[in-house]
C-alpha cells in the first residue's frame, strides 16, 4: 500500500483505457462522462483498493477519507446528502471489473433509503409507491448481497403479497402493500442475518461496497473467471453512482440496447425496454419487455436523443457498443456502455462493415476477429431439410447447432454431462446460479427473456448455443417437463436439438450438414446475397486481409491424398507432417509383423520388398495432390510394439492353445517378440530414429520408397518437393548415421531412373537434447521441424495420455497453468526451448528452414508465439488451416 496512491476517482477524471484501473465500467462511464452524455455523477473505487482488501482482509486506511471527500463533493453537486431525511441523495454501489462479468459480482441499488427517508423521498417526488417499492428493493437487494440472506426469502413474499392482493405483477402493488412488504423484508433480514437493516446511510454504502470486493471471490465469479480465462488476481473496483429511477411511472422505464444486432451484425433498433421499472429487471424478466422500436412511440424525445447516444457512442468506440439506460420522467440517463459481446458470425460482420464505413483499416480490423470464431463458424449445422418435428420457436440468441437430453436444472445437467450425456438445459429463464449447468449443457434453452436475457449474454459469452424467449413452450422444472401448445410433454432425458442461428427448437435428433464456411473453404460456395453468403463474403474478405499480412506460412499435417487435397483448398501451403506409420495400418500390418519377427537377413528383405511397392504409391499420391508444394515426409516413429498384438491377448490365446495340445508355432514366436519389445516407458523407448538404427533396412526403404516416387513424379512432368524428416533425434551423431544411409540411397535411385533428385533432410526437434544441441543438428539438417507435443512431454517430464486424465483438472483448478500446455505452448519452458533453438540453428545455418508440427501449429496463442520467435511456418490438422492463417496475420498485422 503505497501512501500517494489514488484509490477513488471521479467520473470525470477517468477515461476509457483506465479499464485495469476503473474496471469497464467505471472507464466507461467515465469516458461517456466525458464525452458530454446524461450518466448520473459518481465515482470510481479502483481495483487496486480491492487488490489491497483481498490480499490483507482490509480496506487501505486512506480509502475511507477518500470516500468521504468524494461523497461530499457528490453531495454538493445534486445538493442533498446521502440518505438525507427531507431529500435523500440516493446511491448505487456497483461492482464492475476489468473484464466484463455479467452478472457474477453484486450491485446494490437505492442506497441510502431508511425509515427516515423513505418518507422524504415519497414527499420529494410525489409519489409514495416509487418510495416504498425502493426500500422494498433496497432491502431486498441489500439482504441478499451484503447479508447474505437467502433470495428467495424475498421472491417468496413478494409472491405472497402479490397472492393476497390478487394481483400478478409487482407494479399492481400498492404503496400500502409495499410497506406492509418492507416490514416483512426486515423481519427476514433480522431472523436470517441476525442483525436489523441498517438505518445509517453511510454503513449501509459502506457495506455494499465491501460485498463487492467480496463478491469477487464468489463462487460464481471464479467459475466464470476459469471458463472465460481471466485471471483471479485482478480485483473489481466499485462505482458509486447517484440514482436514477426508472419506476417512477409510466413516462419512466429502464432499458438495454445494442448499436447493431450481436447475432447478425446488422445496424438497427436492438434491445428490450420495460415502463416502470428499476435494474435488472429488463435482464431478470420479471415482466414482459417490449422491443427497443417500441420507444418511439412511447417517448419519442428520449427514443430520438438514444439513438443520437448510439451513434455517437458507435464512431467513438469505432465497435458495436451495448448499453444500459434508464428514463426518469422522460429525462433520458446513460447507465453503462461497454464493446458489446457478439456472435462469432457478427464479428466477422461488423469488422468488414466497419472498414467500409471507413472507421477502421484493414489491420484493424483483423484484430476485431479471431481463430476461436472462425473455428466456431466451421461447425456443422442442422439440416434444414431434416424431417424432425420442430415444436417451437425461439429468439436466435447464440448460433449453433445443439442436441442433448433435456435437462431443466443445472443440478442435473453437470451430473449427467458428468456421465457422458449430452445435455440441453431447459430453464424458464437462467440466473447466475445456473452458471455451472450453462457450462456443462450443449445448449440452453430459455422460455422467457430476449437477446438480453441472462442466459443469451452468457452463452455468447461462452461460444454456447442458446434459443431463449421460447413463449409457447411451457418449462415446468418443478416436474422436470415442459408442454407444449397441443399439449405434447417433453420430459426430463428426452432428445431435443436447438438451433441457435433460427430459434428453432425440434424434438429428437437433427443431423447436421457442413458450415457455409465450410463449403466456402471446400470452394462449394461463393459470394452472394443470402444470409449466410453474407457470413461467407466477410469471411473471405477477412482472410484476405490476413493472407495479404501474415509472415508465417501454413501447412497442414496429412498423411493421405484425400487430406492433402482438401488442405489445400482449405489454403496449405504444403505438408509439414506426414506420418507414415498411418500407411503401416490395416492389413499392412501383418507385413510388418513379418518385419519384426524376421530372425535372418533374407526374412527381412522380404518383408521390406513387399511394403516398398506399397509406400511408393502412397508417396506418388500425396506428391501428385501437394504438387508443386513442399511435403514433409517423417520416417517411421511410433515404439514397434504398436504394430504388435496385445500382450495379454495374445498369452491368453497362446495358454489357451497349450491347454488344447494345439501347438501354433508362429503365436509363440509372435508371444517371444511381444515380450522382447515390450517397454514399460514406450514412448521413451524404441522408437523414432532409434527404431531405424536397429532395424536394418526400414529406413533406407522408407526412403527408397520416397526418391522413387518424387522420380516418378518427375517423369510425369510433376514438380514434386520432398523433405525427408528423421523423428525424436537426440543428438547429431544419430542423424549423421541415418543421413549417410539416405544420400547412399537416394543417389541410386539417382543412377537408377536417370532424374535429377532434390531431396531436403531434415529433423524434428522434439527433445531437449536436441534443441539444446540445436547448433550442432543443423551441421546434419537442412531443416527442423518443432514436434512440441513430444518436446513438451519429455520438458514436463509426463506423458499426455496418462496426466490428461490424472492430475491436470487439479493444476488447473489450482492456477499451476491457465491451460494445458499440450493446447497452448508453454511460452516460458517449452517455449524457451523453441526460441534457442532457432538461434542456435541459423547461426549454424542461416538458411535453416523451420516449422512446427505438434498440435500447438492450430492453437492461436501458439501461432503468435511462433510468428514471434521467427519460424517460417506452422503446420497443422487441415481443419485448423485457416484459423492458423487468420491467426498468423493477426500475429503480423
Ligand atoms: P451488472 O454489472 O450486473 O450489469 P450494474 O451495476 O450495471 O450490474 O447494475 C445493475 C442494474 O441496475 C443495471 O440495470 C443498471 O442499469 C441499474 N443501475 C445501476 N446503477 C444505477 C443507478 N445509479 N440508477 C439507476 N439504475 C442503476
Ligand atoms: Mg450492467
Ligand atoms: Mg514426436
Amino acid at each position: 500500500e503505497n501512501k500517494d496512491q489514488k484509490f477513488v476517482y471521479d467520473f470525470t477524471e477517468g477515461n476509457k483505457d483506465l479499464k485495469d484501473l476503473l474496471g469497464g465500467k467505471g472507464a466507461n462511464l467515465a469516458e461517456m462522462t466525458n464525452l458530454g452524455l446524461p450518466v448520473p455523477p459518481g465515482f470510481t473505487i479502483t481495483t487496486e483498493a480491492c487488490k489491497v482488501y483481498l490480499d490483507s482482509g482490509h480496506e487501505p486506511t486512506a480509502l475511507r477519507d477518500e470516500v468521504s471527500a468524494h461523497l461530499e463533493a457528490l453531495e454538493g453537486r445534486m445538493g442533498k446528502k446521502l440518505g438525507q431525511a427531507d431529500d435523500p441523495l440516493l446511491v448505487s454501489v456497483r461492482s464492475g471489473a476489468k473484464f466484463s462479468m455479467p452478472g457474477m459480482m453484486d450491485t446494490v441499488l437505492n442506497i441510502g433509503l431508511s425509515d427516515a427517508s423513505v418518507t422524504g423521498l415519497a414527499q420529494q417526488a410525489g409519489d409514495e409507491r416509487f418510495a416504498w417499492d425502493s426500500y422494498r428493493r433496497l432491502i431486498q437487494m441489500f439482504g441478499k448481497t451484503v447479508l447474505g440472506v437467502d433470495g428467495d426469502l424475498f421472491e417468496e413474499a413478494l409472491e405472497e403479497a402479490k397472492e393476497a392482493k390478487k394481483v400478478t405483477v409487482d407494479t399492481d402493488l400498492e404503496a400500502g402493500d409495499l410497506k406492509k412488504l418492507v416490514k416483512h423484508f426486515k423481519k427476514i433480514v433480522k431472523t436470517e442475518a441476525g442483525r436489523d437493516f441498517p438505518q445509517d446511510p453511510r454503513e449501509q454504502m459502506d457495506l455494499a461496497i465491501k460485498a463487492v470486493f467480496d463478491s469477487w471471490n464468489g463462487d460464481r465469479a471464479k467459475l466464470y473467471r476459469r471458463q472465460e480465462r481471466i485471471p483471479h488476481d485482478l480485483g473489481t473496483a466499485v462505482n458509486v453512482c447517484s440514482m436514477v429511477f426508472g419506476n417512477l411511472g409510466p413516462d419512466s422505464g429502464t432499458g438495454v440496447a445494442f448499436t447493431r444486432d450481436p447475432a447478425s451484425g446488422h445496424q438497427g433498433v436492438y434491445g428490450d425496454y420495460l415502463q416502470n421499472a428499476q435494474g435488472e429487471d429488463v435482464v431478470a424478466g420479471i415482466r414482459n419487455t417490449v422491443a427497443l422500436a417500441e420507444l418511439e412511440s412511447i417517448d419519442k424525445k428520449s427514443y430520438d436523443q438514444l439513438m443520437q447516444i448510439m451513434e455517437t457512442l458507435e464512431n467513438h468506440y469505432k465497435d458495436l457498443c451495448d448499453i444500459e439506460f434508464t428514463i426518469e420522467r422522460g429525462k433520458l440517463w446513460m447507465l453503462q456502455t461497454r464493446v458489446g459481446k457478439r456472435t462469432a458470425g457478427a464479428a466477422f460482420r461488423i469488422a468488414t462493415q466497419l472498414v467500409d464505413q471507413g472507421l477502421i483499416d484493414e489491420a484493424e480490423a483483423l484484430q476485431r476477429v479471431n481463430g476461436a470464431q472462425l473455428a466456431q463458424l466451421m461447425f456443422p449445422r442442422f439440416d434444414e431439410k431434416a424431417a424432425v418435428e420442430q415444436i417451437g420457436r425461439g429468439i436466435a440468441a447464440s448460433p449453433g447447432a445443439a442436441v442433448g437430453k433435456a435437462v431443466f436444472d443445472s443440478y442435473t445437467a453437470v451430473k449427467w454431462s458428468r456421465s457422458g450425456e449430452k445435455v440441453i438445459l431447459i430453464r424458464r429463464e437462467t440466473n447466475p446460479d445456473d452458471l455451472d449447468g450453462m457450462i456443462a449443457a450443449e445448449g440452453i434453452l430459455t422460455s422467457r427473456g430476449g437477446k438480453t436475457s441472462h442466459a443469451a449474454v452468457v452463452a455468447r459469452g461462452m461460444g454456447k448455443t442458446c434459443v431463449c424467449g421460447a413463449e409457447e413452450l411451457e418449462v415446468d422444472t418443478k416436474r422436470r417437463r415442459m408442454t407444449l401448445p397441443g399439449g405434447q410433454v417433453v420430459e426430463e432425458g428426452d432428445v431435443v436439438s436447438i438451433d441457435g442461428s433460427s430459434g428453432k427448437v425440434y424434438l429428437g435428433e437433427v443431423p447436421v450438414v457442413p458450415s457455409p464456411v465450410v463449403e466456402y473453404f471446400e470452394g462449394r460456395m461463393h459470394a452472394g446475397a443470402d444470409d449466410a453468403d453474407e457470413l461467407v463474403a466477410a469471411v473471405h474478405r477477412i482472410m484476405a486481409y490476413a493472407d495479404r499480412r501474415r509472415r508465417l506460412r501454413v501447412r497442414a499435417n496429412a498423411d493421405n491424398a484425400e487430406d492433402a487435397l482438401r488442405a489445400r483448398r482449405f489454403g496449405a501451403q504444403g505438408i509439414g507432417l506426414c506420418r507414415t506409420e498411418h500407411m503401416f495400418l490395416g492389413e499392412r500390418r501383418s507385413m510388418v509383423e513379418k518385419l519384426i519377427l524376421a530372425d535372418h537377413e533374407e526374412e527381412r528383405a522380404e518383408a521390406l520388398e513387399e511394403l516398398l511397392p506399397l509406400q511408393r504409391a502412397d508417396f506418388i499420391e500425396l506428391f501428385e495432390a501437394m504438387d508443386g508444394l513442399p511435403v514433409t515426409v517423417r520416417l517411421l516413429d511410433p515404439p514397434l510394439h504398436e504394430f504388435l498384438p496385445d500382450i495379454t491377448e495374445l498369452s491368453v490365446r497362446v495358454a489357451l492353445a497349450e491347454a488344447r495340445k494345439d501347438h501354433n508355432e508362429n503365436d509363440l514366436r509372435l508371444l517371444q517378440a511381444v515380450h522382447r519389445l515390450h517397454e514399460q516407458n514406450p514412448m521413451l523407448g524404441l522408437r523414432g530414429v532409434r527404431l531405424g538404427l536397429v532395424i536394418p533396412g526400414l529406413f533406407t526403404m522408407q526412403v527408397r520408397a520416397i526418391a522413387e516416387a518424387a522420380a516418378h513424379r518427375i517423369e510425369a512432368k510433376g514438380d514434386p518437393r520432398a523433405e525427408i524428416m528423421i523423428p525424436l533425434v537426440g543428438t547429431v551423431q544419430e542423424l549423421e548415421i541415418v543421413r549417410e544411409e539416405a544420400e547412399q540411397v537416394i543417389a541410386e535411385v539417382r543412377r537408377q531412373t536417370g532424374v535429377e533428385l532434390k531431396l531436403a533432410l531434415g529433423t524434428m526437434i522434439e527433445l531437449p537434447r536436441a534443441a539444446l544441441t540445436a547448433g550442432q543438428i543443423a551441421e546434419a539438417a537442412q531443416f527442423f521441424s518443432f514436434g512440441t507435443n513430444d518436446l513438451t512431454q519429455t520438458v514436463w517430464g509426463f506423458s499426455r495420455d496418462d496426466v490428461e486424465a490424472s492430475f491436470f483438472t487439479a493444476y488447473l483448478e489450482k492456477g499451476i497453468f491457465g491451460v494445458s500446455p499440450f493446447e497452448t505452448i508453454d511460452k516460458d519452458g517449452v517455449g524457451s526451448l523453441v526460441r534457442n533453438a532457432v538461434e542456435a540453428g541459423r547461426a549454424t545455418r542461416p538458411d535453416l528452414k523451420l516449422g512446427v508440427c505438434g498440435e500447438h501449429g492450430g492453437d492461436p496463442e501458439s501461432v503468435h508465439f511462433f510468428h514471434e520467435v521467427g519460424l517460417d511456418y506452422v503446420s497443422c490438422s487441415p481443419f485448423r488451416i485457416p484459423v492458423a492463417r487468420l491467426e498468423a496475420g493477426r500475429a503480423a498485422a
